[in-house]
């Protein structure tokens, strides 16, 4: 309420105000990061960040993530090009991205899938060697950081999306992380319909800017974001170790130098070893009042959106893996308690 009433007094609610301005501030050293432009959605930053990059051709990425990542690249009138996943850790398979280009080729747009970071030094190599844009989808990746260094330094720019669904949030919201200050002028005109000034404008741009409800909002929850990830590490931890060594359940694997922000507890079910399926695991739960997700599925190049116009047998580790991924409930406010309930009932379901 503190935050917000000033809003009223100043009747400034949006166009770049005082809250805004303050929160981009506020994210640069959170986030570690040199430039944060804000936005109305991490869907249009990933967007408009493209566009402003002014590509074209064929974009390298993975079928593994949320609609939103493929979206965006086909909207641009750019076309993906779908690259295998990595078993371990979801992320695009580093090795498998050179035979992928072509010299239609203009950028990779990788993602941190569940908040797992992509081989980040294997494809800053590629890019470098071919002389590709690196745009990395950060909307899981939220205080994230390799070698100590926040995930957001990485490639040419990232987006960040503030969902009330992820770690950290603005109600809605979203930003780009960038070194690139020409990039950043471009950003601020092109989220706010192109306009130069007050005569000129020279963007074909929309509207896509933070409004300041939401950089308020956003200014609360930073507040608490520290706290927020210390409790889901308890709960992550509790998971672990209730379910570490089920038969034909993989966990995600902690990753080597990397300080995670615990935003996902996903599981692949190998229906083989386990005896059932993820199916049987989804009832059971739901029996309990207990929903979950399968994240992602289908995989982005099987949506009935792009049908008839990839294979997805193309990228078959991506497939049998979203054929058998659930995400299960994580937040703050989890109890420990309910993590054993919940562990309990995923175990009861071995065929
Ligand atoms: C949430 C999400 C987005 C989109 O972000 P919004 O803020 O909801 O527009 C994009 N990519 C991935 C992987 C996401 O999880």
């Amino acid at each position: 309420m503190e935050t917000i009433r000033p809003l009223w007094d100043s009747v400034w609610l949006t166009n770049m105000g005082k809250l805004h301005n303050e929160l981009a501030t506020q994210l640069e050293k959170y986030l570690e990061v040199s430039n944060v432009s804000l936005f109305v959605n991490g869907h249009m930053a990933l967007e408009m960040v493209l566009q402003a990059m002014d590509l074209s051709g064929e974009v390298i990425t993975t079928p593994f993530t949320f609609a939103s990542t493929t979206h965006a690249i086909v909207r641009n009138g750019l076309t993906p090009v779908f690259c295998d996943i990595d078993p371990d850790d979801y992320t695009i398979d580093a090795s498998k991205i050179e035979s992928l280009i072509t010299d239609k080729t203009c950028a990779i747009v990788p993602v941190h899938v569940y908040g797992c970071i992509c081989d980040v030094e294997a494809i800053e190599a590629i890019a470098k060697k071919h002389g590709l844009k690196v745009i990395y989808d950060a909307a899981h990746a939220f205080a994230v950081k390799y070698k100590g260094r926040g995930v957001g330094n990485f490639g040419d720019a990232s987006m960040f999306s503030f969902h009330a669904t992820k770690v950290y949030h603005t109600v809605e919201g979203g930003a780009i992380t960038t070194d690139d200050k020409d990039l950043m002028d471009r950003l601020w005109k092109l989220k706010d319909f192109g306009i130069r000034d007050e005569e000129v404008v020279d963007g074909i741009g929309a509207n896509a800017k933070m409004n300041e409800f939401c950089a308020a909002m956003g200014l609360c929850n930073l507040r608490h974001i520290d706290e927020e990830i210390e409790k889901r590490r308890l709960v992550f931890e509790r998971y672990m170790d209730r379910l570490s060594g089920t038969e034909g359940i993989a966990l995600m694997k902690p990753q080597k130098d990397v300080t995670p922000n615990y935003a996902y507890y996903p599981i692949v079910v190998d229906e083989k070893k386990f005896g059932s399926n993820r199916q049987v695991i989804i009832d059971s739960l739901a029996k309990e009042d207990i929903h979950v997700r399968k994240y992602f599925y289908p995989l982005t190049s099987d949506m009935d959106c792009y049908k008839g116009r990839f294979d997805s047998s193309l990228t078959p580790v991506a497939k049998w893996t979203a054929d058998r991924a659930i995400t299960l409930p994580m937040s703050a406010s989890l109890s420990l308690d309910d993590v054993d309930r919940i562990c309990e009932i995923v175990r009861s379901c071995r065929g």
